[in-house]
């Protein structure tokens, strides 16, 4: 099959002491994401997603939050892992459209440098990473600044 698509979902928690990691970028922040790694909510979403794309399960079978070697690492490794995986297969990536989900911080300033993060990672052009955001208009627990949501869809295409 020359196309395939897959989509992403994550989920943390928002704390104090914590640095906030988003896009492969740390974002000053006074709360950051609770995690086994570094939490990064957007990146785990597009590593769901790559893997959705594939039927390669997701990325808690990949990178179980058991294994002490995943403990505080970079969620731009995980990415890797996971486009290395893709590459194996014979796929590469075509784009991704991604969706952050909070109340605070604004992160569209720093947008550029996540696109320029995953660009990198995944071999492809700044124009083809989307980053979007929004908030749930102070709903739930997004908007009450307990935590965060990331969403992420990839077309994948056969080399
Ligand atoms: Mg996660």
């Amino acid at each position: 099959m020359a196309y395939r698509i897959g989509s992403g979902i994550d989920f943390h928690r928002l704390t104090e002491g914590r640095d906030l990691w988003l896009g492969g970028v740390q974002i000053p922040h006074y709360k950051g994401a609770l995690g086994h790694s570094d939490a990064d909510v957007l990146l785990h979403a597009i590593c769901d997603a790559l893997l959705g794309a594939l039927c390669l399960g997701d990325i808690g079978v990949h990178f179980p939050d058991t294994d002490s070697s995943f403990k505080n690492i970079d969620s731009k490794i995980l990415l890797q892992k996971c486009k290395d995986l893709i590459s194996a297969k014979g796929y590469e990536v075509v784009n991704v459209d991604s969706t952050v989900c909070l109340e605070l911080p604004k992160i569209k300033p720093f947008v550029p440098a996540m696109q320029a993060a995953i660009a990198h990672i995944l071999t492809v052009s700044i124009d083809d990473i989307s980053i979007k955001a929004t908030t749930t208009e102070k709903m739930g627990f997004a908007g009450r600044e307990e935590g965060l949501v990331a969403y992420a869809t990839v077309l994948l295409q056969k080399k």
